[in-house]
Formats: C-alpha cells, sequence, structure tokens
C-alpha cells in the first residue's frame, strides 16, 4: 500500500497561542480554505477555545484536536483534562507526547502509552508523536530512539485499532527552528517505523497514518507529502496563518 491509499491529515497544533475569539477567527478561516476530498484536516488549539472553536466548525469539514489529555477518567487530578471532557468539547483527535510535553512537562514513554490507552478507549484518535533529538542523531542513534518510543504506545493499542491510529514523527532538531528534514531522510524514517509496525501486527500497519512534523511550510509540503510513507503533517508554526496553511492542505491534494 502507499500513501495514495491512506487519507492524507494535515493537522495544525497552535501550541500556546491565541486568545478564544482569535482562535475562532482562525478556525473559521481555515474551514473556508478548499480541501480536497481525500484530505482530513484538523486544528488543535489551547484547551480553553476548544468548545468556541468546536462551535465555530460545526458543518465544515476541519475536526478538532486537543493538545494533551490525562489518563484518568476523573478525580482530584487539579489542572488536567480526561479524554471524555475533550470529547465534550467536540474533539476527535488528541496530540499526545509531543517533543515539547517530553522536554518541558515530563513526559515519558510510559505516559505517553497511559494517554494512548486512555484517547483510544474514548474514542479520540491519538497523534502519537515520536522524534530523535539532534544529539540522538549526530549519535546515530535515530531508530534507536525512535524505535523505542513507538513501540512503548504499540504496547497498548490493539491490531483493530491501528486504523484508528496516527503516528508523527518530529525530529526535535526540525521542530520551530526552519530546519526541515530532507524528504528523504524522512521518507527513510517513516518507512522505518512502518516497517517496525509490520514487523508486529503484519498488514495492518498499512492502515496507519504516519505524519511528518518540522518547519513544515508551504514551500516543502509537496516534496515531503509525495513521500510514499509520508502520509501528512503535523504543522506547527505554518498553521498559525490560515493562508500559509492553506497552502500546505491544498499540497496534500
Ligand atoms: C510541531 O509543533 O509539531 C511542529 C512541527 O512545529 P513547527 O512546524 O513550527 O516546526
Amino acid at each position: 500500500m502507499t500513501n495514495s491509499q491512506r487519507r492524507p491529515l494535515i493537522a495544525g497544533n497552535w501550541k500556546m497561542h491565541k486568545t478564544i475569539a482569535e482562535s475562532v477567527a482562525l478556525a473559521r478561516a481555515v474551514a473556508e480554505t478548499r480541501i480536497g476530498p481525500r484530505t482530513d484536516v484538523v486544528v488543535a488549539p489551547v484547551f480553553t477555545a476548544l468548545a468556541a472553536v468546536s462551535k465555530a466548525l460545526e458543518g465544515s469539514a476541519v475536526g478538532l484536536s486537543a493538545q494533551n489529555l490525562y489518563w484518568e477518567a476523573q478525580g482530584a487530578f487539579t489542572g488536567e483534562l480526561s479524554a471524555a471532557m475533550l470529547l465534550d468539547a467536540g474533539c476527535k483527535y488528541v496530540i499526545i507526547g509531543h517533543s515539547e510535553r517530553r522536554q518541558f512537562f515530563a513526559e515519558t514513554d510510559a505516559t505517553v502509552a497511559k494517554k494512548s490507552r486512555a484517547a483510544l478507549s474514548s474514542g479520540l484518535v491519538p497523534i502519537i508523536c515520536v522524534g530523535e533529538t539532534l544529539s540522538e542523531r549526530e549519535a546515530g542513534i535515530t531508530f534507536e530512539v525512535i524505535g523505542r518510543q513507538l513501540d512503548a504506545a504499540l504496547a497498548v493499542i490493539e491490531e483493530r485499532e491501528l486504523g484508528s491510529v496516527v503516528i508523527a514523527y518530529e525530529p526535535v532538531w526540525a521542530i520551530g527552528t526552519g530546519k526541515t528534514a530532507k524528504s528523504s531522510d524522512a521518507q527513510l524514517a517513516h518507512a522505518y517505523l512502518r516497517d517496525r509496525i509490520r514487523n508486529r501486527v503484519g498488514p495492518a500497519a498499512d492502515l496507519v497514518r504516519i505524519l511528518y512534523g518540522g518547519s513544515v511550510k508551504a514551500d516543502n509540503a509537496a516534496e515531503l507529502l509525495a513521500q510514499p510513507d509520508i502520509d501528512g503533517a503535523l504543522v506547527g508554526g505554518a498553521s498559525l496563518d490560515a493562508d500559509a496553511f492553506g497552502r500546505i492542505i491544498r499540497a496534500a491534494g
């Protein structure tokens, strides 16, 4: 199977940017973008804007994602939100294990696994992030690192759930730096991840969408998205501008 048989997914991670009103305005502008019939588009605003953006996106082709969740259903977990609460706010997706959460909020492979399990059990599609740092790449252990991160998540996922799982390969050195992995290097990493999934579950690996993330822009998106194992993009900076994000969406088809 090539990526022509998986629906491309373009996801915008707005990180800790924008007020509720600004988020609604951006979501409306994204919803007005021409989106190809085979492309899925998702935006991930801050928690406080989720419900308002969900309302603004009603009837549009754009889906809603959260940027994080906690794995317990409810309880004394100050400051956290459960999968059910995200569904209640209108989310269909949730980003899990973004490198900024691993770096600044002590997320580990173990917490990523718990969060992935909680998301899937509640019916949210997890966008599970993996990626090596610059020093790991320079040490020649890229595949070891992303393989370990992937395995931790796969350990809690049933084969029948793989069609509802998204993996995002985001080399940490390429996030927000303007440096993009060469499309051929990105393809190698994506093929490695898919092979590793295939070794575990067989042909169901072809159902998993693997996104590339790391300084994706309108002018490099088409080349990255043309790679056979790159099924879409997780976009940070460029997703904060409707025009730039729209051009990336159009590069997907
Ligand atoms: C990201 O935050 O997931 C990301 C890839 O950011 P940027 O596109 O800004 O590099």
